[in-house]
């Protein structure tokens, strides 16, 4: 999934790439012999796979992914996962728990430490019970996947994360915008390169 996106500064610019070039993009010299005033370096792949994150908030796009699709925070998706890693979500097919791929490349919002584990999951399994988590309940803006899992942060009254969760303004404010914010990065850097193969970031000072 990590699209092994490297960077490096060979002559001035910090230069973005998939792969290493022969030659420097900016002054064309060999790399091969360069001396390099930043060697070159993996930079950090924002996501996650939800499956392998148990006891967690995650949020990934409505529909396709972040790297190709992902424009506002209009169109997000959110979850939750178990202590076993099985994804828990409501949507307008009602209460769904799968392991599918499509959580494959999604944002972490926290994960709850080992010994919340037997609480997370009975808490998770009480509010599941709710009748109201049913298709024919569901509602775009009022009745949605937010409201799920925020009901399930309140009942869990797990610190900072569950008091955030009474209101779902400050919500995203406080756990989503931080995280699509660096993502966002990320992903115009991952689009910028798939169109140009290569980024060269200046800067004013130079
Ligand atoms: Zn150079």
């Amino acid at each position: 999934m990590d699209p092994g996106i490297v960077c490096f500064q060979h002559c001035g610019p910090k230069i973005f790439c998939f792969l290493l070039p022969e030659t420097c993009p900016v002054c064309d010299v060999d790399l091969s012999q360069a001396n390099f005033s930043l060697l070159p370096f993996r930079v950090p792949y924002p996501f996650i796979r939800a499956s392998q994150y148990p006891c967690s908030v995650v949020i990934k796009p409505t529909s396709g992914d972040f790297l190709n699709d992902y424009y506002n925070s209009m169109d997000l998706h959110i979850g939750v996962t178990t202590s076993t890693g099985t994804i828990v979500e409501f949507d307008k097919n009602g209460l769904r728990r799968h392991r599918s791929e499509q959580w494959g490349q999604c944002l972490l919002l926290d994960q709850a430490p080992g010994p919340w584990t037997e609480h997370w999951d009975n808490t998770l399994l009480q509010v599941c019970r709710q009748k109201c988590w049913s298709s024919k309940a569901y509602s775009e803006h009022k009745h949605n996947c937010y409201t799920f899992v925020l009901t399930f942060l309140m009942t869990l009254n797990y610190g900072n994360l569950s008091k955030a969760a009474n209101n779902r303004t400050i919500f995203c404010e406080k756990f989503i915008v931080p995280r699509t914010t660096s993502a966002g990065k990320y992903i115009s850097l991952y689009r910028k390169l798939k169109e140009n193969g290569f980024y060269v970031h200046r800067t004013n000072s130079k």
